[in-house]
């Protein structure tokens, strides 16, 4: 039998065990799930709990349970659960133990060596308590690796003359943005910046504080209620995480207070929007992070290669598309970001033993899909601004909502066009589908209309519209839709002008770049010029190739510039001819360079 060495990530509000067998790299599940939170507790009867056990006890036996030790590793200090009082270092060592012995009953072998992960600004002595946890757990810590570290090897980040990545890592109670140098097998970490109080939790904690005002504004406090705190806790988190998929979170706790003998149900949506706003103050301080990490690297946003997300919280949607702007490119999320860490130290631990690893193998969609509606593109009111709801490179099978209003009032009825492609004007993406709902309310414009997109792991693609307000639901399914669409089909989409007479708007439109996409008067699609359409779509393809220069190669490169100036010059003559050429021959050198 092989001696294995696993890969922990031992986290401060979750922890991971990954193995690499077979040169695959595999989470191993503890207790059915394959994370373990990191809180160890004791039960009524003094029983030891690790994990989900004790983290369900916390809210009501915070006195004998222990969670987030990981902030206090390296320090000379106690911490208290029941009766007795224990280092840091022990209660670290209860969870390797947990993870420790999942492992074995996994492998069906004993496990005593391990590569355990620690931040990168972990301090010699927080090394050094890591490496001393693992001992007492009965591991041999055979290397220490910083946690952006190992998000590369997941990721699998490498290239002969060597790439400059940052990894942007948001956990539970913790964030962190390190800048890394990859070059063959060595990786060094630049800079790094963050705080540490400062994670998904702070997001739970906004949620519950407006679920105790909602309460409070009725005449209850349930801030006393130990019991109603801890059903608020969950409730809030398990509302963020659905509104990472859909616009609105229905948040139901009955019976969750008592007055006066009677009993006080709670009943609130939270709508996505409204959530964004109480976490905005949070994802600016990540992203001030984020400048200081690349500034204390000697280096500036265009040398970055790669992003990656790291930690749980990075599925916030929002956290997605601020990075995504503020680096101008978009960041890679296609592995697990809460597992990770644990898979590249998997990674690590097989290059160690000498075993052969392959590439981390998820499926994704190789494009994005959305659809279109009204709202701003470059600066103007466009009624084909492209909405996409499942981005590429995101794992499937995935479903994503979002929600969109009515332009006119007594809007009937609206069409849903179905979109395969990358650019920021629709038309210029292909047509994959479209259906129509008949039969909306009779009410003012912004009637919310919530749609749907599903896509397996076949390629098929599920459509749904619905109006908020009464349920009414129309859909379509696309067989084939991860297919590369040809170039007739595209053709043939770009030429279906008479799509989208009933358009609907774009209900994400309040960031700065789209405010004013309320289109005051109701203007519908047809009334915006053929020409000015053009020269939309046309400034959205040079962008785009702009976006593509700095991975083309040499001649590519020469090829692209040409194409664009070629573009600008037409657009400044004014002339539809000669920019219809130059507009064909740029998007053909952009298909040629994507496919
Ligand atoms: P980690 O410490 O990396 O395990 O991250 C845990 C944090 O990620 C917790 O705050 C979770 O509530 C949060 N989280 C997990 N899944 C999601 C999701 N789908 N959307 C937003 N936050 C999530």
């Amino acid at each position: 039998m092989s001696d294995i060495i696993i890969g922990i990530d031992l986290g401060t509000t979750n922890s991971e065990v990954a193995v690499v067998q077979d040169g695959v790299s595999r989470v191993i599940e503890v207790d059915g799930a394959r994370l373990l939170p990191s809180v160890v507790g004791l039960a009524d009867d003094g029983t030891l709990l690790v994990g989900q056990a004790a983290r369900n006890q916390f809210a009501l036996y915070p006195e004998r349970t222990v969670r987030s030790i990981k902030r206090r590793m390296g320090e000379d200090t106690k911490v208290a659960m029941g009766p007795e009082s224990y280092t840091p270092q022990e209660i670290s060592a209860l969870i390797l133990k947990r993870l420790k012995q999942a492992a074995e009953v996994d492998l069906g072998q004993p496990v005593t060596r391990a590569v355990i992960t620690v931040p990168a600004y972990f301090s010699d002595a927080q090394r050094q308590a890591t490496r001393d946890a693992g001992g007492l757990a009965g591991l041999e810590v055979v290397r220490i690796i910083n946690e952006p570290t190992a998000a590369a090897l997941a990721y699998e980040v490498d290239h002969p003359q060597g790439k400059t990545i940052l990894v942007y890592d948001l956990g539970g109670g913790t964030f962190d943005v390190s800048v890394v140098r990859v070059a063959r097998d060595v990786t060094e970490v630049l800079a790094s910046h963050g705080n540490n109080h400062l994670g998904g939790d702070d997001f739970d904690d906004r949620i519950i504080d407006h679920l105790v005002e909602h309460l409070r504004a009725q005449g209850h406090d349930p801030r006393a209620e130990r019991s109603a705190m801890a059903r608020l806790t969950r409730a809030a988190e398990a509302a963020k995480i659905t509104l990472s998929d859909a616009p609105f979170a229905l948040i139901q706790e009955e019976y969750l207070l008592e007055r006066d003998g009677a009993p006080v149900h709670l009943s609130l949506e939270l709508a996505r929007e409204d959530y964004e706003a109480m976490i905005e103050p949070y994802l600016r301080e990540t992203l001030e992070a984020v400048h200081i990490a690349v500034n204390g690297a000697g280096l500036t946003v265009s040398d970055l290669d790669e992003v990656l997300l790291v930690g749980g919280a990075t599925r916030t949607p929002l956290v997605q598309q601020r990075l995504e702007a503020a680096l101008r490119m978009q960041p890679r999320a296609e592995v697990d970001p809460d597992l990770c860490v644990a898979t590249g130290a998997a990674i690590q631990a097989a290059v160690i033993a000498g075993v052969q690893v392959a590439s981390v193998l998820v499926d994704v969609t190789p494009y994005t899909f959305g659809t279109s509606a009204l709202s701003i593109l470059n600066g103007e009111p466009y009624p084909y601004t492209y909405c996409p709801l499942i981005r590429k490179n995101t794992p499937i099978p995935v479903t994503k909502s979002d929600v969109f209003e009515t332009m006119h009032d007594g809007q009937r009825s609206i069409i849903v066009q179905v979109y395969q492609g990358e650019d920021p004007d629709a038309l210029n993406n292909t047509e994959i589908g479209s259906f129509r709902i008949d039969g909306l309310s009779d009410v003012p414009a912004g009637n919310l209309i919530i749609t749907t997109f599903s896509l397996d792991v076949n390629g098929i693609l599920h459509v749904s519209s619905r109006e908020k307000r009464t349920g009414l639901e129309a859909q379509i399914t696309i067989d084939n839709a991860t297919a590369r669409f040809t170039g007739d089909a595209l053709t043939a989409a770009r030429d279906r002008l008479s799509a989208l007479i009933d358009g609907y708007e774009y209900e994400g439109a309040t960031d700065a770049d789209q405010d004013g996409a309320t289109d005051a008067d109701g203007t519908a699609a047809g009334d915006v010029a053929g020409e000015r359409r053009e020269a939309v779509a046309a400034r959205a393809l040079v962008e785009k190739a702009e976006r593509l220069l700095g991975e083309a190669n040499a001649q590519d490169r020469d090829d692209l510039v040409d194409g664009i100036e070629a573009v600008r010059d037409a657009l400044a003559q004014d002339d539809p001819r000669t920019l219809e050429s130059a507009v064909a021959q740029l998007a053909d050198l952009i298909f040629y360079l994507e496919s």
